[in-house]
Parts: structure tokens; C-alpha cells; sequence
């Protein structure tokens, strides 16, 4: 039924960009692999609550490597993982102990509120300990190769970007339904073993200031399926290396060239050194990239170009990217004349024309 909506998303597995970039990602898809947050429920892990955050993020560290060795024995068909028990305390147990601990100095993004968020205290995003969610479907309007997609909206943002399309959601003017990880892991079952679903597609506003229970969701759930991380990329290097082991695709967003406009149009500091150390950093831990670029009028030069000269150089063409035309200026964005109408046909034609010249093909 799906593919009558999207007979281009029946097709895609077998583009040879997707199979460039994103191979893994489709066995797991396909189920003749397993999602790495799968792989880590089965590391063993022991540990009591009562040690410093030192001495757990050194266990982390270490548990990390026998999680690389393991998907690796896995990959290869070395080991099994139907002959594998699963452990009483594993990887993943030790990642949400982790999360909700930092929760309560939220460092999970590069903004670095420090509030307590267990205690009610809310940093830039607006949130405290409680995780909100707007809506989940399956989405028929994402790249071809996610197609159907189980998206979960999340209440609440790191970033304010002035042209947000969703406002409501971002700028918590939904309220949304106050959900559990198990709640969550229910609901990703039902659409993955009823529904066909292809993968779990992580979103909002942002999933960052969600990831403790977004990582309880990982810990209930039983049954096989990808993890898309569907982001602005801003994450800090420790919520980076909690990702690491329970997300299979970064689906990120590359937005700015120009910390100056970051700043201007996302209320953002810092933006191009954060978001491009998260790139590599995804790229290091084996997962697989999914980049979306929003060109915006007026950026081409500024942003696009830098962007594109950034990924050619750094990544190729085992990055699949999305360069996107379908801005249209909502929220705000009438208050800066630049972005104040849509993009022109001659700015996405000199865009496509960059990435061309820099030797990217692999483009959504
Ligand atoms: S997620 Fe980011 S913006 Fe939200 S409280 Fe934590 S550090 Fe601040």
C-alpha cells in the first residue's frame, strides 16, 4: 500500500547512493542485520549506581570497544546473535543511567544550561525532566530510502530558529502527551511488526533534550529495527557518545556556513565548529549519514557553498545529502527581509551546480 503513495521509496534500497552510504542501515532495514542499539543490549555491563560519573563514563569507554568487536563478530557472521543471551545489566543500562545522572546538570547539548531538569528547572529548550510528545505516524514524506518512517515528534528545542515550519511544536506552544520510554517502545513495536515500518525516525523541535528517555525507549524495546537521529546536529560530545551504540543513521542537518548567521537566524554560538566535530565524530563511531541542507535565500555564497566545500572535503560521497528547496519563510522569518520570500529556481540551480563542481554525486 505504501508504494503506491511512494513507488520511488519501493525502488530505493536499491539506489547505488543509498547502498554507498547507507549499507548497513538497509540490511538492519531489511532485517538481515541487527540496529546497534540491539548489539548493546547485549554487552555486559556491571555496575552497582553508587560510582562517581567518572568512573562510569570510563566503564562506558571501555564497554564501547567490546561493542565495536561484537558488531563486528555480528557483521561478519562470526557470531550469532540468536545464540547470545542477553545480559542482566547491559551497555544500554549504563548509557540511561548516564543520561538521567547528566539530566541533572543538563549538558546534553553544546548550550550547556547546567539546570537541573530532574529537579524542574528548565534550560534554552524549556524543558525539565518530562518528555513530550507531539505526534507519531508513520511519514511518507521523508527521503525515499526511510520511507514509511516512524516518526516521533518530541516537544521542545535547542535551537530558535526564526523560520521554523514547526513553530508549534519547537516553541512548545503544543503542550503534547507526557510519555514514558516503555510507552514509547510499545508504540514502536506495534508500527514496526503491524505496520511495516522501515525504521524509528527521532525528531521534533529536536530529540537532544529527550535523549533519557528516548534511551529508556531503546532499553524496553524487543524488536529489530533502525534508529534515525533526526537532528540539528548541536549535541554535546557526551550525548555524542551516549548516541554511540544506539543510533544507526545520523539524519542531520547542515544548516549554516556561517557561524555569523547561525547566530542571527538560530540564536546559536558556536555552530560550524560543534556541528561539524559531530559529523566526524558520527562518522568514528560506524553509523551512517543521512545530511539535510536547507538552502535559504540570500545563503547560497554564505552557507551552501561552505557547507558543500565542508562535506566534499571531509566526508564524500559516503554521506548521502539532501540539498532541500522547499523553504518558505514561517514563524518569524518576515522579520528578516532576506529570507522573507521562498528560494529562487537560480538559487537551488547554482547549489546543485556547487556540489557538482565539488565532485558530489551521491544527493537525495
Ligand atoms: S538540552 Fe541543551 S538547551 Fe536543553 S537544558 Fe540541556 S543543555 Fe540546555
Amino acid at each position: 500500500m505504501y508504494w503506491l503513495l511512494r513507488p520511488d521509496a519501493a525502488r530505493a534500497f536499491e539506489d547505488r547512493g543509498v547502498k554507498h552510504a547507507l549499507r548497513r542501515y538497509v540490511s538492519v532495514a531489511t532485517n538481515e542485520r541487527q540496529a546497534n542499539f540491539r548489539i548493546a543490549q547485549l554487552v555486559p555491563v556491571s555496575f552497582s549506581g553508587e560510582e562517581s560519573s567518572e568512573e562510569l563514563w570510563r566503564l562506558h569507554a571501555e564497554k564501547l570497544r567490546e561493542f565495536g568487536k561484537l558488531r563486528e563478530e555480528l557483521d561478519s557472521g562470526e557470531r550469532s546473535f540468536d545464540e547470545l543471551e542477553k545480559p542482566e545489566k547491559s551497555l544500554l543500562h549504563l548509557k540511561r543511567t548516564l543520561a538521567w545522572r547528566m539530566l541533572e546538570s543538563c549538558e546534553f547539548c553544546e548550550r550547556r544550561c547546567r539546570r537541573n531538569r530532574r529537579r524542574g528547572e528548565i534550560g534554552f529548550c524549556g524543558l525539565a525532566a518530562e518528555v513530550r510528545l507531539s505526534s507519531e505516524f508513520l511519514h511518507m514524506g521523508e527521503e525515499a530510502c526511510l520511507v514509511p518512517s516512524h516518526t516521533f515528534f518530541f516537544i521542545g528545542c535547542n535551537f530558535y530558529c526564526v523560520y521554523c515550519q514547526n513553530w508549534t511544536i519547537s516553541r512548545q506552544v503544543e503542550k503534547g502527551l507526557p510519555v514514558t520510554g516503555e510507552y514509547l517502545a510499545e508504540l514502536a513495536r506495534k508500527r514496526r511488526l503491524g505496520e511495516g515500518s522501515r525504521n524509528i525516525n527521532l525528531v521534533g523541535g529536536d530529540p537532544t533534550p529527550s535523549l533519557h528517555v528516548i534511551l529508556d525507549m531503546l532499553l524496553s524495546l524487543d524488536v529489530n529495527v533502525p534508529v534515525v537521529w533526526n537532528s540539528n546536529m548541536y549535541m554535546s560530545t557526551e550525548a555524542m557518545a551516549l548516541l554511540h551504540g544506539a543510533v544507526d543513521v545520523y539524519l542531520g542537518d547542515f544548516k549554516y556556513g556561517s557561524d555569523e548567521c547561525a547566530r542571527r537566524l538560530s540564536k546559536v554560538p558556536r555552530y560550524f565548529e560543534v556541528v561539524s566535530r559531530n559529523f566526524l565524530l558520527a562518522r568514528e563511531q560506524g553509523a551512517e549519514l543521512l545530511i539535510r541542507h536547507l538552502v535559504l535565500p540570500n545563503h547560497v555564497e554564505c552557507c551552501t557553498r561552505r557547507v558543500l566545500e565542508w562535506i566534499a572535503e571531509h566526508l564524500g560521497n559516503r554521506a548521502r545529502v539532501n540539498i532541500m528547496g522547499q523553504f518558505r519563510p514561517e514563524f518569524e522569518a518576515y522579520r528578516h527581509a532576506e529570507i522573507s520570500r521562498r528560494v529562487s529556481s537560480e538559487e537551488m540551480r547554482r547549489a546543485l551546480e556547487i556540489a557538482r563542481e565539488l565532485g558530489l554525486w551521491n544527493l537525495d
